[in-house]
C-alpha cells in the first residue's frame, strides 16, 4: 500500500516516463487516497527502472523546441549585426529550458 504522500508524488513522477504506469494512473493525483498498493519486488524493479531512465521524450522534445528557437533568434540576430557571447546564449538557452520545464 502507498502510504505517503511524498511516495505517491514520487511514483506519479516515475510514471510519466514509464508508458504503462502513465496510463495506469492516468488522472490519479493522490495515490494514498486511491489506496494504491504494490509488490514490494515490482516497486523495486519499477523505482530502478525509473532511475536508470533517460529524459523522457517530452523533455526532450521541449530541449529541441528550445534549442531551434534559439537558434532562430541568433540567425536573425547575426543577420542583423548582433554579436553574441557563447556564456549569454548558454544561460539563456539553460533559462528556456528551465522555463518550459
Ligand atoms: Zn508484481
Amino acid at each position: 500500500m502507498v502510504q505517503t504522500l511524498e511516495k505517491s508524488a514520487e511514483l506519479i513522477e516515475y510514471s510519466k516516463n514509464d508508458p504503462v504506469m502513465s496510463t495506469r494512473l492516468a488522472g490519479v493525483c493522490d495515490l494514498v487516497a486511491a489506496e494504491a498498493c504494490y509488490h514490494p519486488p515490482c516497486m523495486i524493479r519499477f523505482e530502478r527502472q525509473c532511475k536508470q531512465k533517460q529524459p523522457s521524450f517530452a523533455e526532450e522534445g521541449q530541449r529541441d523546441f528550445c534549442l531551434n528557437q534559439l537558434c532562430f533568434y541568433l540567425i536573425r540576430g547575426l543577420g542583423r549585426g548582433h554579436v553574441y557571447d557563447m556564456v549569454d546564449v548558454r544561460s539563456t538557452y539553460e533559462k528556456m529550458c528551465s522555463d518550459m520545464a
